[in-house]
């Protein structure tokens, strides 16, 4: 009888809670509006396979050694993407020329060579202090005597997404649609050795973390997982909903607006044991209070395998999932107002 009485009382308050709940929802989605759609729609179409899949199997070619942070081929991987926003034209925060964010050696656990993160951006014209980061670390596993772990998935196709997504940023800005807010474009290394690239970015941040309104993070795009055979037309989201209730309705208006993916969040679940949303570098900045996406495509059997190849991407899905955070990431340097934090977990 107590039993019943209490369940009672809490479904009452619990029924108020929630109607004034969905209606604060509703009224986030409702403001969510892309105006300038068909603009977006033509800068994301300049994300292409044909690019994707260049970018994918130079990352990944055996040139860079499986890119082991602190190694010769990590080194070479840094120096083509440096090279990459200095022919496109993207500067870097850091001076001219000037991509690496150096991690020292002391910095690194295991005695690790000193490695750069790269940055490079594109200068908001209104709000120019306001920073969204889109990310993705560009190390992996190296080599050994036998093998070297290509990691095509792990993280080619983040890199190749980011990459692209930069190109696309830079045109409409020479095209006179600038974004409002700068996007901060940043290549992590070590995040395979306990994200310490991100882990020292956090700590040694460019830009202000408070001044950090959103970090899109990018780890493996490129692939289906098993569970996913039948209809490859998905992503795994993790985080979109923990801090900011609108983030995560901007990502699914973008999706709804321009990708239609499938959007799975079975991964994002705080039950889930593989606990991904503390497993890539978007955490330092939950930690910090910056609302984060992570984007992910489950894991493989190539999964940190030297059998992680470029051949295996399936570029027209890459495309379709680097479009999504494209058009995402547009809504968030364009909004009149930064998304708000509302949530704390
Ligand atoms: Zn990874």
């Amino acid at each position: 009888m107590k039993a019943l009485i209490v369940a009672s009382a809490l479904t009452l308050v619990g029924s108020c809670a929630t109607l004034s709940h969905t209606k604060k929802l509703q009224n986030i989605k409702d403001s969510i509006v892309f105006t300038d759609a068909n603009i977006i729609n033509n800068y994301a179409n300049t994300i292409t396979v044909a690019e994707l899949n260049t970018h994918v199997y130079k990352f990944s070619s055996d040139e860079f050694e499986g890119r082991r942070a602190g190694e010769p081929g990590h080194h070479k991987a840094a120096n083509y993407l440096k090279d990459y926003y200095i022919k496109e034209g993207i500067a870097s925060p850091l001076g001219t020329d000037n991509y690496y964010q150096i991690v020292p050696e002391s910095f690194f656990d295991n005695g690790i060579k000193s490695s750069p993160n790269v940055i490079a951006y594109i200068k908001g014209t209104e709000y120019p202090d306001e920073v969204l980061i889109i990310s993705g670390h560009s190390d992996h596993e190296g080599f050994t005597e036998k093998f070297i772990y290509n990691g095509a998935d792990d993280n080619g196709s983040g890199t190749a997404a980011m990459l692209e997504m930069a190109q696309a940023f830079k045109k409409a800005e020479n095209e006179g649609f600038a974004p409002k807010r700068s996007i901060v474009f940043l290549h992590f290394t070590g995040e395979e050795v306990d994200l310490t690239g991100s882990r020292y970015y956090t700590k040694h941040p460019v830009f202000p973390l408070h001044n950090t309104i959103a970090n899109l993070n990018i780890d493996m795009i490129g692939r289906v997982d098993d569970s996913h055979e039948d209809n490859p037309n998905y992503i795994y989201l993790i985080g979109s909903d923990r801090l900011s209730t609108e983030l995560h309705y901007i990502s699914e208006s973008a999706n709804e607006n321009f990708t239609k993916l499938e959007l799975d969040y079975r991964l994002n679940s705080d039950s889930d044991p593989n606990q991904y949303y503390s497993r890539s570098d978007h955490y330092n900045f939950a930690q910090n209070g910056v609302p984060v996406i992570f984007y992910f495509n489950g894991t493989h059997d190539d999964y940190h395998e030297p059998t992680d190849t470029a051949e295996k991407i399936n570029f027209p899905l890459l495309q379709k999932r680097t479009k999504l955070i494209f058009t995402t990431a547009w809504y968030i340097a364009n909004n009149e107002k930064p998304i708000k934090v509302d949530l704390d977990s």
